[in-house]
């Protein structure tokens, strides 16, 4: 905005025509006006095309591109209904700010990196009866646990919906303002992995502390080689008790020596884990085997076309009640 090319910066010659058009408006009023009319409504919508592309670039220039938007719409119902100039304004003001936060959300829920289609609504709690409803949503409205980095830790057999409500919690909280990133843990040990040989492992670390939320889904599936380099556990220490995660894993604390170097790293890794954690355990049968056996026991849906054997059948009916 202070380049000299600026619109602001510029000679402002749009003005000084503008005031001598002006100028010009007085002559003809202290004159018969009737007379000449048209000349004056010209100069007027003139005036006004010119305030208007001043407007536009000025609106450009200050990066306002929700009043941009809206302005001309606003300002024809406003010069229709008479509105105060204060009122014009907060409309304005307050098409901005909404317009700021849904770009804003937009952004986040793009770096996110959420599985599609995974939301709280979608997701069949009755399936887990272990599971609190009202607690789940308390965490998915995010506030206290994310603001003094405390971390989740989903907890169950494959299939049993983890990495669903995860990201159903990450998406619900990205809806709410929070800056979340998904990834498979592997996914992310590897670019840790690829940081550290290039001696920027503290740099990567560090640029994750934008995200409010890192979500490691799968945290069981580190290869050996991935955690003899120990990035995962230089990321958990690193987030501390300062930036939250959220966790999936199949297999409980117990089987989680061969995700870090050592059997040290690993009890230090999971006390810096649960020291701040909500703990959900979601023990139950797979739901996609769940909803596969259900279909198999339904009836089934009646065919949509009658099939061949049926029509045999109706007509043998048929004949028989004749
Ligand atoms: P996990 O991560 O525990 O292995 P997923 O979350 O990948 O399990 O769930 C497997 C599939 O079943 C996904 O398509 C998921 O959307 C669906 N699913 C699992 N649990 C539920 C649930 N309670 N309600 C709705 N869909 C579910
Ligand atoms: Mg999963």
């Amino acid at each position: 905005m202070s380049s000299p090319r600026s619109a602001l910066c510029r000679p402002n010659r749009i003005w000084e025509k503008r005031h001598d058009q002006h100028g010009e408006l007085h002559r003809y009023h202290s004159a018969s006006t009737a007379a000449r009319p048209r000349k004056r409504s010209g100069m007027i919508s003139m005036a006004n095309s010119i305030d208007t592309a001043r407007v536009e670039l000025l609106l450009n220039e200050l990066r306002l591109p929700g009043v941009k938007a809206i302005w001309p719409k606003l300002a024809a119902q406003s010069d229709k209904e008479g509105w105060p100039a204060a009122r014009f304004l907060a409309a304005l003001a307050e098409h901005e700010a909404a317009d700021r936060t849904r770009r804003r959300i937009e952004r986040h829920m793009a770096e996110a990196r959420l599985p599609a289609g995974k939301t709280l609504a979608t997701f069949d709690f009755e399936s887990v009866p272990m599971l609190s409803k009202a607690q789940v949503m308390a965490l998915a409205a995010g506030d206290v646990w994310l603001k003094t980095g405390a971390n989740l830790l989903l907890f169950g057999p494959p299939g049993g919906g983890k990495t669903h409500l995860g990201a159903a919690i990450g998406l619900a909280l990205v809806e709410d303002g929070w800056r979340v990133l998904f990834a498979r843990t592997t996914d992310l040990v590897q670019r840790l992995q690829v940081a550290r040989r290039e001696l920027a492992l503290e740099s990567a670390i560090a640029k994750l502390d934008r995200y409010d939320l890192l979500i490691l889904d799968d945290i069981a599936y580190v290869s050996k080689d991935q955690a003899e380099t120990s990035v995962l556990f230089e990321l958990i220490a690193a987030r501390y008790e300062r930036r939250s995660l959220l966790i999936t894993a199949n297999q409980p604390f117990g089987e989680w020596g061969r995700i870090f170097p050592d059997q040290a790293m690993t009890l230090a890794a999971i006390d810096r884990l649960v020291h701040h954690a909500t703990i959900l355990e979601m023990n139950v049968e797979s739901y996609r085997r769940k909803i596969a056996l259900d279909r198999r026991r339904s009836p089934g849906r009646p065919p949509v076309h009658a099939t061949p054997k049926e029509l045999d059948k109706v007509a043998i009916d048929a004949g028989s009640a004749v």
